[in-house]
């Protein structure tokens, strides 16, 4: 029943606006896709295009072989979560879940059935008679999930579902719902401004920026390649420099940063940009007092500003002379340097990459 999705060079603007400029995606059956961008990149104009809430100025939605652009949303069979649930506050749980089943003229022996599967599926059996204000959030969410599959749908899409909730409630829905989709093998599209939470559960990720998909891949691919400085700063922590191509060979860059310091780099994804910089991951930079013996393919020096801990990490804010403070990931345990040392940062030039700058 689930099915691939595909979006083919589809464009909307509402009015002046372009909220997509030319987007072409394909979701693969029973895949967990996920949105990911910053506020206003169209993450939720994509969602609800797919829905049918909106239609697309140009360009082709395909759901399995079907071509859906212009089938109005009540005839798609998509399945829809909200950030606010979305939950029929008069019904009760049973009478909510239950809504898409009458509407579809389920027998009602069936629907008892169903909603007493969805329950348990949802992990909350027992709750059917009462009403979703009796629910704390997390429960409410889990509801509206088992409403949005009880008739099953083609596709799932959720827009922020986990917006609302706590972090640590929100971390376990993120396993909760991730186990679901899973469980039924939905195809799903799912929309968050929250990297951790696109690494935690989605196979593939798509990084958007101001209507336009930037790169499509596994966490680990965009964490590990990312094709711009873009994406490389919304996915993970990284320090990006400003960075002059001196030369290059097999695959590792020589480079000019601040003026004056010469670096080596690799050269991990095409870049053609003519403006590029250097991104190097915080747990990547070593950190040792002005003149310490590591071996180490690039250094800078630099002063250290100040450190924070916080349980697993001690994070290092060190001034190299660049715009921004540098960042160095270190271990707990480490003895934390004192604020104003003199210190060099270094790192090797595998673990440096080049990046374009916009
Ligand atoms: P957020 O994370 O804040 O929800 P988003 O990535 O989901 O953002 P969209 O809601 O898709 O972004 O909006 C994309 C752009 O389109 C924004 O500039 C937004 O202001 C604009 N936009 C969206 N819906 C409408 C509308 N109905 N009328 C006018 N402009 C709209």
């Amino acid at each position: 029943m689930s099915q691939r999705v595909a979006l083919r060079n589809v464009t909307k603007r509402f009015g002046s606006v372009v909220a997509l400029k030319t987007i072409s995606l394909d979701i693969e059956e029973g895949e967990f896709i996920t949105l990911l961008g910053p506020s206003g990149c169209g993450k939720t104009t994509t969602l609800r295009l797919i829905a049918g809430f909106n239609d697309p100025d140009q360009g082709q939605i395909l759901l399995g072989d079907q071509d859906i652009t212009n089938l109005p949303p009540q005839k798609r069979e998509i399945g829809m979560v909200f950030q606010d649930y979305a939950l029929f506050p008069h019904l009760t749980i049973k009478e909510n879940i239950a809504f898409p089943l009458r509407e579809r003229r389920t027998p009602k022996e069936k629907i008892n059935d169903r909603v007493v599967e969805l329950l348990e599926l949802v992990r909350l059996p027992g709750v059917e008679e009462r009403y979703p204000s009796e629910l704390s959030g997390g429960q409410a969410q889990r509801i509206s999930v088992a409403r949005a599959v009880a008739y099953p749908p083609r596709v799932l899409l959720m827009d922020e579902p986990l917006g609302a909730l706590d972090l640590k409630l929100r971390e376990a829905m993120q396993l909760e719902l991730r186990r679901i989709q899973q469980e039924l093998q939905i195809t799903t599209v799912f929309v968050t401004h929250d990297q951790t939470e696109a690494m935690n559960m989605s196979d593939r990720i798509a990084v958007m920026r101001n209507g336009e998909i930037e790169q499509v891949g596994t966490a680990r691919d965009i964490y590990n390649f990312p094709q711009s400085s873009f994406v490389a700063d919304f996915v993970g922590r990284i320090n990006l420099l400003d960075a002059e191509l001196l030369g290059e060979s097999e695959g590792i860059a020589e480079l000019r940063i601040l003026n004056d310091v010469n670096i080596r780099a690799k050269i991990a994804t095409e870049v053609q940009s003519k403006s590029l910089c250097v991104g190097i991951r915080p747990e990547k930079l070593a950190i040792g007092r002005s003149g310490h013996k590591d071996r180490y393919d690039n250094q800078i020096p630099g002063k250290v500003i100040s450190s924070t801990f916080s349980g697993n990490l001690l994070d290092i804010f060190v001034d190299v002379g660049a715009d921004k403070p540098f960042l160095v990931e270190q271990r707990p345990d480490q003895v934390p340097l004192e604020i104003n040392t003199p210190v060099d940062v270094c790192w090797n030039a595998q673990d440096a990459l080049v990046l374009s700058a916009e």
